[in-house]
């Protein structure tokens, strides 16, 4: 555990190819120096990297004792799948989850749930605990801002409600730039009664163009003041790194000013900018 006087952790995916993995392992070490409350590893929804997920994780906790999160995702999943996928956490001693609904992949952009799938990721929250009881500590995502399919903010707010009820511990929350969204929406979860954490999840912008291509898939709004500084500086790398470590700098120290239990860093498999952007808050 850290001893920072805030909570960070960190988020990776599994890679596509062999070099990547091992580039991987060399970031995984620098990071776990850094001593994080824990680290995350994606699943990938119908991916073939889905299995990599479970090594990883197994990885982080085994080779540098820093605890570690496994997302899964049930999409495109049996519940018999799920089960087996859990049960093969716990032979591993890996104990906390993420649980996320996914979404179905490209090749298979249709695909519905039927009987023995899982709809929503409540379910599956409902499912971990019943067949696992206290064993997992759960974990879900949260949406400041919606999630993009969600008809409205106080609705998706009950959706995650019914995480919650259904036994999750905690929230992770997708990426954000207007840090009153954050705010407004645990104030809108508190109002329903969820009083569990809610760590917001932090993007620092190092390249303008993906930004925009990744918010537009995820529904994540991009405030005007974030175009106004990036867009003019999308070709030209060194800038918009500088300017991405000044804006998640100061979106970070507000954040924890006002209240947020810890930060959530997206890595994108990278040491830096993150922990330029931890060294800096941490003065
Ligand atoms: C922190 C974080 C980590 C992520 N990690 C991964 C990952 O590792 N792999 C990956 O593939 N994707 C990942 N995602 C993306 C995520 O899978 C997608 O955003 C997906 O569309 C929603 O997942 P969910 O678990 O929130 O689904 P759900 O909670 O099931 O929500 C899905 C949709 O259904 C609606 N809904 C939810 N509950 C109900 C209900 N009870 N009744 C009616 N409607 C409901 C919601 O409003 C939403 O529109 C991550 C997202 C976040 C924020």
């Amino acid at each position: 555990m850290n001893k920072s006087p805030f909570s960070y952790s960190f988020e990776l995916f599994p890679p596509k190819t062999e070099e990547g993995h091992l580039k991987l392992l060399n970031v995984i070490e620098q990071l776990s120096a850094l001593k994080p409350s824990f680290i995350s590893c994606t699943y990938g929804a119908g991916g073939s990297s889905r299995g990599k997920t479970l090594d990883i994780v197994e990885y982080i906790q085994n080779q540098h004792d820093v605890p570690a999160i496994a997302h899964l995702t049930c999409v495109l999943h049996t519940k018999d799948e799920i089960k087996s996928i859990l049960q093969d956490m716990k032979s591993r001693g890996i104990s906390h989850v993420l649980a996320l609904r996914g979404d179905p992949p490209k090749d298979n952009p249709h695909w519905t749930p039927g009987p023995e799938n899982f709809q929503y990721s409540c379910e599956l929250v409902a499912f971990i605990r019943k067949h696992f009881g206290s064993y997992f500590k759960i974990g879900v995502a949260g949406f400041p801002e919606g999630h993009i399919l969600a008809p409205n903010r106080d609705l998706d707010a009950q959706y995650l409600k019914a995480k919650i009820d259904a036994g999750a511990d905690f929230i992770i929350t997708q990426l954000f730039f207007n840090n009153q969204d954050y705010f407004d929406y645990v104030s809108r979860l508190k109002k329903l009664g969820v009083n569990k954490p809610v760590l917001p999840g932090i993007l620092t912008i190092t390249d303008y163009n993906a930004l925009v291509r990744f918010c537009g898939v995820c529904g994540a709004s991009i405030p005007e003041a974030v175009h106004a500084i990036f867009k003019p500086l999308a070709d030209n790398p060194e800038e918009t790194l500088k300017a991405g470590i000044q804006f998640a700098t100061q979106q970070c120290q507000e954040l924890l000013d006002k209240g947020a239990p810890g930060l959530h860093f997206y890595t994108l498999n990278k040491l830096s900018p993150t922990n330029i952007v931890l060294k800096k808050i941490s003065k």
